[in-house]
């Protein structure tokens, strides 16, 4: 709504010109910047050359919101959806739905995220077909819903849920080489470090907010690519320490809300000067 004041309002209201979303336009692009593939800059402000599409749908996953066109990454990321895809067709294994990758040219989208700009970056819900249920991916995105997999407190994993279905594909992907990390709402890493400690994966399956009906699986940059920046290298052990229970403290909420007001109130990111000659149609 604020986007529609006249110019002489803005003037007025300063505030509210203030308040209004930064102009984006990534958003508008429908295809991929041309070139060899390179994720530029970080996954939280960044840019994607030379994207390659997750189709609609393929042998083992479906996407889960076609509609938003985020489903662009980085080779790299696309390979490995497709390779765990197929892995769950071969093993007669219910699909996958995957949510938002990467706008065609990466960049910031300004809602939902404040990362996923790079192409590297993927949302996998954790709801799936039930075994035995049809395959059509029409049918998959009308009758599959993005679950909860914690409580109604938000502080503890739904052990009814949150089963091997759902633990078996984030073992999957966090054993990969080329997984840096996975992010999932803090109780269901609890839950991993009671159940699992001792599996070595756990360590990439990282505390966070949200990820409550879906994880977040990040690729590391490729080698030769040096225009990515990856991200803060994961410290060393499980995760299942003091680092862990710090989520259920006051402070923690208080980021919490920090982050919602980030959504909120969009700010564009300072994106590296390589991004500029991507960003023209
Ligand atoms: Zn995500």
């Amino acid at each position: 709504m604020l986007r529609l004041l006249p110019p002489v309002l803005l003037v007025v209201f300063p505030v509210l010109a203030f308040a209004a979303k930064p102009a984006n336009p990534w958003s508008k692009f429908r295809t991929p910047a041309p070139g060899t593939p390179l994720s530029i800059g970080k996954p939280s402000a960044g840019c994607l050359r030379g994207g390659e599409p997750l189709k609609e749908s393929g042998p083992g996953y479906v996407l889960a919101r076609p509609e938003r066109r985020r489903n662009f990454g980085h080779p790299r990321l696309i390979a490995l959806l497709k390779g765990l895809g197929t892995e769950l067709v071969v093993e007669k294994k219910p699909a996958i739905l995957v949510g938002d990758l990467s706008q065609p040219r990466g960049g910031p989208t300004l809602s939902a995220h404040a990362s996923h700009e790079s192409g590297l970056d993927a949302d996998v819900w954790y709801s799936r077909p039930k075994p035995g249920a049809p395959k059509s991916p029409r049918w998959i995105r009308k009758h599959v819903a993005a679950e909860r997999m914690v409580d109604a407190t938000g502080f503890k994993a739904d052990a009814v849920r949150f089963g091997e279905t759902q633990i078996d594909l984030l073992r999957r992907l966090a054993s990969r080489d080329e997984v840096d990390r996975i992010l999932v709402n803090f109780p269901l890493k609890k839950f991993l470090c009671e159940h699992h400690a001792s599996e070595a994966w756990i360590r990439k399956v990282r505390p966070w907010y949200g990820h409550d009906h879906h994880f977040h699986v990040r690729v590391r940059c490729p080698e030769d690519d040096r225009s990515c920046v990856a991200g803060e290298p994961i410290p060393e052990g499980n995760g299942c320490d003091a680092t862990l229970e710090w989520w259920w403290s006051e402070e923690a909420r208080g980021e919490d809300k920090k982050n919602t007001d980030r959504e909120e109130h969009p700010v564009m990111p300072e994106l590296p000067k390589e991004c500029a000659a991507l960003a023209s149609p």
